[in-house]
């Protein structure tokens, strides 16, 4: 890949919502902070280091954050690879600024090693929103990880497969559930590249030699069809053609037998309208001029997928009656396609429409975690209201506020409700080691039992075998049904005893 050197003016170009006066001071002052503290670091490329901090705000700037989270992205290497310390960002730019860089630095130290069980894998990336406490934070870290894959090649190969293994089982996830289509194609076509270059290989050729055909025909469709527009009234907005991303042709490719032709969205068609009635009107239009393919209208704006994502689609026969997919949505559904929750950076005054019909059930393509996750990040956000600078305040708002996170000493995560115990880790664990436990190393310091748990520690559980059972005083701190029933019955059972 090869590496552009990106000014600062760019970066202030770049910008989806033009930033204010102020704003662009901001920027420019995180920018000038962070040339002189990297000094001239190199990065394994042998560019210059602040190369990769301006990339990142680039990357946010593109996808519509808003001038302060730029500024934390250009200064997020800061504390951890300079002499300048939290402390001084925060005098400097802000306890808020300072606040997202931290997090940011916390996230860093988390690193996907061993397991690959599924349910470990989610709570990895639990984990890390949990831990990334500021959605601002969560999405640095992402911007951060797409330039550290587009640079990828200059790291030792047993790095880059493990930071490509990293990236597809937790950052391309976590990109999708917050619906950054935009940074979830790129990242998961470059881990892909890294994880199985023959596959990568076979499909980006398949790929490229059915595009050359497939281009020249959407081209034909949308001057049709931008013409029909016309005579029929419709404004549109954009009409273009859309690639498939790799890795999901990939996966379409292997349910039908690695057949091309089976595949009918290797390009769609997006038209872009002005509202929610032009895209049902449009949707007519396509079928007046190409005939549809039975079963293949999908309306996920009356029924959105649990990411939220909205919009029409359908298949038709297009010009020379080949199969074509269209997809018709407004403008505000396709910045939210692309850019997900920082989308919402760019529409001040959200409308009411949408949001809450987002979680009408479509039975085969529920996934029950994936709702839950979708809908508290999007009920905290109705709870905002509609005020900007309200919203932006909420983000720092840890939206995963009930939830903490320790590791076993052998590395598995244990989730627990805030202000738990070492006493309901224990019973966490197993209901055994819960009823036996008589201490704790608690990131390898004793700790006592009613020692509440916090996110990231590592907790060791001292049992004693011949202990004759739990303490009832426990029943004043335990914050876990698990555990309180547990203890409860122990109790119980003994004074039956004696
Ligand atoms: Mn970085």
């Amino acid at each position: 890949m090869k590496q552009e050197k990106i000014t600062i003016d760019e970066v202030i170009k770049a910008f989806k919502n033009p930033p204010t006066h102020e704003g662009e001071k901001l920027v420019r002052n995180a920018f000038e902070f962070a040339r002189k503290a990297h000094g001239d670091q190199k990065r394994a490329s042998g560019m210059p280091y602040i190369h990769h901090p301006i990339a990142t705000a680039k990357i946010l700037a593109t996808i519509g954050m808003d001038a302060r989270t730029v500024a934390a992205g250009l200064l997020h290497d800061v504390p951890e690879d300079t002499p300048e310390t939290l402390s001084t960002i925060s005098k400097k730019f802000g306890p808020d600024i300072a606040q997202m860089i931290e997090g940011i630095t916390k996230l860093g130290r988390i690193k996907l090693r061993g397991s690959k069980e599924e349910h470990k894998l989610e709570n990895w990336r639990r984990m890390f929103l949990a831990m990334g406490a500021d959605i601002r934070t969560v999405i640095i870290k992402l911007a951060d990880r797409l330039h550290n894959m587009q640079t990828l090649e200059h790291l030792r190969p047993d790095k880059q497969l493990r930071i490509a293994n990293e990236t597809m089982e937790i950052y391309v996830p976590i990109a999708n559930r917050l619906g950054i289509g935009e940074i979830r194609g790129e990242l998961a076509d470059l881990s892909f590249m890294y994880l199985q270059l023959e596959n990568y290989q076979k499909t980006k050729h398949i790929s490229e030699e059915k595009l050359k055909e497939k281009e020249l025909y959407v081209d034909k469709a949308i001057k049709e069809l931008s013409k029909a527009l016309k005579e029929e009234g419709v404004h549109a907005v954009d009409l273009h053609g859309r690639a498939k991303n790799i890795h999901s042709l990939f996966n379409k490719l292997q349910k039908h037998d690695m057949d091309i032709n089976r595949v009918f969205d290797l390009i769609a068609m997006r038209v872009i309208v002005d509202d929610v009635a032009a895209c049902y009107e449009t949707l007519g239009i396509v079928h007046k001029k190409y005939r549809p393919m039975i079963g293949r209208i999908k309306d996920y704006i009356s029924l959105p997928k649990p990411n939220g994502y909205q919009s029409i689609h359908t298949t038709v026969f297009g010009p020379d009656g080949r199969v074509l997919e269209v997809q018709i949505r407004t403008q505000k559904m396709h910045d939210e396609a692309e850019f997900g929750i920082a989308a919402h950076w760019l529409y001040e005054t959200r409308k009411t429409t949408g949001w809450k019909s987002y979680f009408l059930p479509k039975k085969d393509e529920i996934d029950r975690k994936e709702i839950e996750w979708v809908k508290q990040l999007k009920e905290w956000q109705e709870d905002l209201g509609n005020n900007p600078e309200e919203f932006m305040e909420g983000l720092k708002v840890d939206f995963l506020k009930n939830h903490i996170f320790a590791f076993t000493p052998l590395g598995d995560i244990i989730e627990l409700p805030e202000g738990a115990s070492v006493v309901d880790f224990a019973y966490a664990i197993h209901t055994d080691v819960g009823h036996t436990a008589t201490g704790a190393r608690v990131d390898g310091k004793m700790s006592s039992l009613d020692s509440v748990v916090k996110n990231g520690q590592i907790i060791e559980i001292i049992k004693d075998r011949n202990r004759p059972s739990p303490n009832a005083d426990w029943l004043t701190f335990v914050k876990t049904s698990h555990a309180k029933s547990a203890i409860r019955r122990a109790v119980k059972k003994i004074k039956e005893d004696i």
